[in-house]
């Protein structure tokens, strides 16, 4: 499928739309891209009437990083998780903290990457003693043919995958990912259109839907994270309708962790959460019914532990991205019994 000529590989999920135009559904903004041009994200182009991914040959970061770092907390704990990344993002989040390699395609019309194999990117996982592959730091869907290649490859040498992601990937995008993608963190940003169209230039709706078809119609590992930023999604009703939107939908088992907001990119004339804010937040979390929520992005906070939801035992001590004592036994409390949600836990 690679075209030689301009080393490029043809895109997956997307259709001819008639007068050489395509109709990428990829990701929601299900772009409708005349000849020569590129989609929202800059980094799908359609050329001669075919769609090509720009950045299949171009990693622009590759590290190996605690899984607990992305943040996965119930999925393979204490492993390491070779991370990787293209430029590119469908999203234009005014307080991106990966702004330099998200938005250097739409701000700079520049993709800067080497071309590295998935073969290689394989290689370098396993030799660094990985137990999976994180799509990360910018949205992995808009480097899908990468993604799935490096994927399929990850699994038959038993490494687990995983993506970081907006949410915004369509339900065909999940459908083709599922048969190699073992796990996902989606950022649910906020529970607003407004927050949406203004901070990200995207919508609300189709993260909603992704999360509960994540949750409802595939074996997919989910968590959610959500950025409190003060004055825009801080407040006692929105943080509660977050909540109880993810109880509803996606289920109590489904950790959610709230990160603390510090300036960044555009979104400079703010301050950093306050800690109140935080631990407010987390209160509306388990009186939503959620079983496991976590803070993030903050130092010495007892927050990052996992506690039994039946017993209140403290089952995983966490500081930083260190795990220090893991007391879960078999899946289970040691005390109670009762069964802890995640993957190989
Ligand atoms: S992946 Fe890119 S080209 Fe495809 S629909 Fe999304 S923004 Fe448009």
């Amino acid at each position: 499928m690679f075209m030689e000529k301009q080393n490029l590989k043809q895109a997956v999920l997307w259709e001819q739309a008639g007068d050489k135009k395509v109709q990428c559904y990829l990701c929601s903004h299900r772009c409708l891209i005349g000849q020569g041009k590129t989609g929202r994200c800059r980094v799908r182009k359609n050329i001669g009437g075919i769609l090509y991914t720009l950045t299949y040959n171009k990693l622009c970061s590759a590290n190996p990083d605690p899984i607990e770092k992305k943040p996965l907390f119930h999925f393979q704990p204490g492993t390491s998780s070779f991370s990787i990344a293209t430029e590119g993002c469908n999203f234009q989040c005014d307080f991106c903290q990966n702004w330099q390699i998200s938005q250097a395609a739409v701000e700079q019309g520049e993709i800067d990457g080497q071309a590295i194999s998935p073969e290689q990117i394989v290689k370098a996982a396993v030799n660094y003693g990985c137990k999976s592959i994180a799509y990360t730091y910018t949205e992995p869907t808009i480097f899908m043919e990468l993604c799935a290649d490096c994927g399929r490859l990850a699994k038959k040498k038993g490494l687990a995958n995983v993506f970081v992601s907006n949410g915004y990937e369509t339900a065909e995008a999940i459908d083709f990912a599922k048969e190699w993608l073992d796990g996902i963190n989606i950022d649910l940003k906020a529970f607003s259109e407004d927050y949406y169209s203004r901070l990200c230039k995207a919508h609300l709706q189709p993260v909603l839907d992704t999360i509960e078809y994540i949750a409802k119609k595939t074996d997919i590992w989910l968590e959610v994270t959500t950025l409190v930023i003060p004055n825009e999604n801080d407040s006692e009703d929105e943080l509660k309708r977050l909540a109880e939107f993810i109880v509803a939908k996606a289920g109590a088992d489904v950790p959610w962790h709230i990160s603390r907001f510090h300036p960044q990119y555009k979104y400079l004339d703010s301050i950093a959460t306050p800690l109140e804010t935080l631990q407010r937040a987390y209160e509306i979390g388990k009186a939503a019914g959620l079983h496991y929520v976590y803070i993030g992005n903050v130092t010495g906070s007892n927050t990052e532990n996992t506690y039994c939801y039946n017993c209140n035992r403290l089952l995983v001590e966490r500081q930083y991205y260190t795990i220090r004592a893991n007391n879960i036994k078999d899946g289970c409390c040691p005390d109670c019994g009762v069964r802890i949600a995640g993957f190989e836990i």
